[in-house]
């Protein structure tokens, strides 16, 4: 194999493949590394729904990018530049960098066509974000877009579109190390079993330490380590350790992460038929219960995309790291089938809530007074799961607030679940042009970075299809920044 590389990526999810793309559109050519097989390719972004937020002008605009939809009966409002920028301030409580914040939202629309015409393909996401009400489909929590076929669909394509455009891709290429010159520049990178690949720059896309244990266990605190890992293995965190040993700035929330309900059954990292299957979403439409049969969040605090990555750490904190959504009858059919009735669900059912209780293992006494407390505080109007319907309770604690409806309609249905890490938020400092910093805010000579090992943009919460979007918007800058 050639050794005269311009540009080398590490890493082959989603921001991975934008940055090789980008690099080699301005010229580069371009080697991208993969530790895992190329059964296991794309990362964490193979797991995704294909989810990706983007500002838009509405329906007509976004048909500039996504296949025709099989329906006219749509009501999809503009998502405008201050509404994401306002979203992601407000679920990282102000802290998201404002810079980076900036470019993520300001980009994120002209990313959107640039990645169709590299050949990736969208649809509007029926499915996950919106909801049939008086005969239409209004879609819900700023977050309209997804990739046909979720994440094997988008991997495919990139693997295709890199094909298509002469990027090489290595697969079962573990990189271990950079190659830095006595000056301090990343000239190229080690791999294990000791071979050294030059190039004139290295993107570092090689993801979060979501997969790590003793890295979770130390950054994000006890228990932790028992979490399950919602993608794929590969992510160790080998990034992030070789830019903070040649010197990169460490960045964001290193004690935060993205992590979510999931199925308590699944298996310790991701499953590669099933992937973001395992998640239980559905959640603002039940309560949800502990092992002594309490609730500890506002199921209705706000739209799932808002909530939703930051729900799982609430359940790790449970005991056991354990809990179970509880539904009655008339809220099932509002349940993701692909979710809710996908093969090998974890699934509890009875036709009275002693039963239930019995079932789940959880304390009958108490989880039968919780359900009364409920049903007795539940007030408001008219139910209406495509906004916020302010249906809440009152006199309970904690509230619901939004979408709280009586558990009266047997059988009862409950799933437990467990906490599932999605992605780690600490990671490397980045500079705009996507060059990585050093401790003392210099760009550090011929290395850079993109997507989950970015530190900076996300802290305690997450607004749901961000990730991909930033690993795409900031990918494609790295990626320009490297060629050049
Ligand atoms: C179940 C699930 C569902 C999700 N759904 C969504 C969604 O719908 N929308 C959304 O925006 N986000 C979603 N996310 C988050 C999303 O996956 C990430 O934000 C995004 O994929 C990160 O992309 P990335 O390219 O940075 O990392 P990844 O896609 O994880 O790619 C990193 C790659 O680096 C490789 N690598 C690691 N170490 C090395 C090494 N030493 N040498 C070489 N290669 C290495 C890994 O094997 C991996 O292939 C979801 C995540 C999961 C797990």
């Amino acid at each position: 194999m050639s050794d005269n590389w311009d540009v080398i990526v590490v890493g082959g999810g989603n921001a991975g493949f934008c940055a090789a793309q980008s690099a080699r559109e301005h010229g580069a050519r371009v080697l991208l590394l993969e530790k895992a097989p190329r059964e296991w390719a794309g990362g964490n972004s193979y797991f995704t729904a294909g989810a990706m937020r983007t500002v838009h002008d509405g329906l007509d605009d976004v048909a500039a990018f996504v296949e025709p939809p099989a329906t006219d009966r749509v009501d999809l409002d503009p998502y405008p530049a201050e509404e994401f920028l306002g979203d992601l301030r407000r679920v990282t409580d102000g802290r998201a960098d404002p810079e980076l914040s900036e470019i993520l939202v300001g980009e994120s629309r002209a990313t959107m066509s640039w990645l169709h015409e590299l050949g990736l393909r969208f649809e509007l996401m029926f499915h996950r974000q919106a909801y049939e009400v008086d005969g239409r489909f209004r879609f819900w929590g700023g977050l309209a877009v997804g990739t046909v076929g979720g994440g094997k669909g988008m991997i495919a394509d990139h693997l295709a579109a890199a094909e298509r455009h002469g990027i090489t891709v290595r697969f079962g290429a573990h990189v271990t190390g950079l190659l830095t010159t006595a000056g301090g520049e990343v000239r190229g990178v080690r791999l294990a079993g000791g071979e050294h690949v030059e190039a004139r720059g290295v993107v570092l896309t090689s993801g979060g330490f979501e997969a790590n244990p003793a890295m979770r266990s130390a950054y994000l605190g006890p228990g932790w380590d028992l979490a399950l890992v919602r993608g794929t293995p590969y992510n160790t965190g080998d990034g992030i350790t070789m830019a903070l040993a040649a010197g990169a700035q460490p960045c964001g929330h290193f004690s935060g992460c993205h992590s979510v309900a999931w199925d308590s059954g699944a298996r310790p990292t991701g499953d590669r038929d099933l992937t973001n299957q395992l998640t239980r979403g559905g959640y603002p439409f039940g309560i949800v219960v502990n092992a002594n049969g309490e609730r500890f969040v506002d199921e209705g605090a706000d739209f799932r995309n808002y909530t939703y990555a930051k729900y799982g750490a609430e359940i790790l904190r449970q005991p056991g790291s354990r809990a179970a959504q509880v539904f009655d009858a008339k809220v099932l059919d509002l349940l993701r089938p692909e979710e809710y009735q996908a093969p090998g669900v974890t699934r509890v059912e009875s036709d009275t809530l002693e039963g239930l209780a019995k079932e789940l293992g959880i304390d009958e006494t108490r989880f039968v007074r919780t359900v009364e407390e409920f049903n007795r505080s539940v007030s408001g109007e008219r139910f209406n799961p495509a906004v916020k319907d302010g249906k809440h309770t009152d006199g309970v604690r904690p509230v619901k607030s939004n979408w709280a409806q009586r558990l009266d309609s047997p059988p009862y249905v409950a799933f437990p679940v467990t906490c599932g890490i999605t992605f780690t938020f600490g990671g490397v400092r980045i500079d705009p042009t996507g060059a990585v910093l050093d401790t003392a805010g210099r760009a550090i000579p011929g290395l850079f970075a993109a997507g989950e090992l970015v530190g900076g943009l996300f802290f305690f919460n997450y607004p749901g299809g961000s990730g991909l979007t930033a690993g795409a918007v900031f990918g494609r800058r790295a990626g320009r920044t490297a060629a050049a």
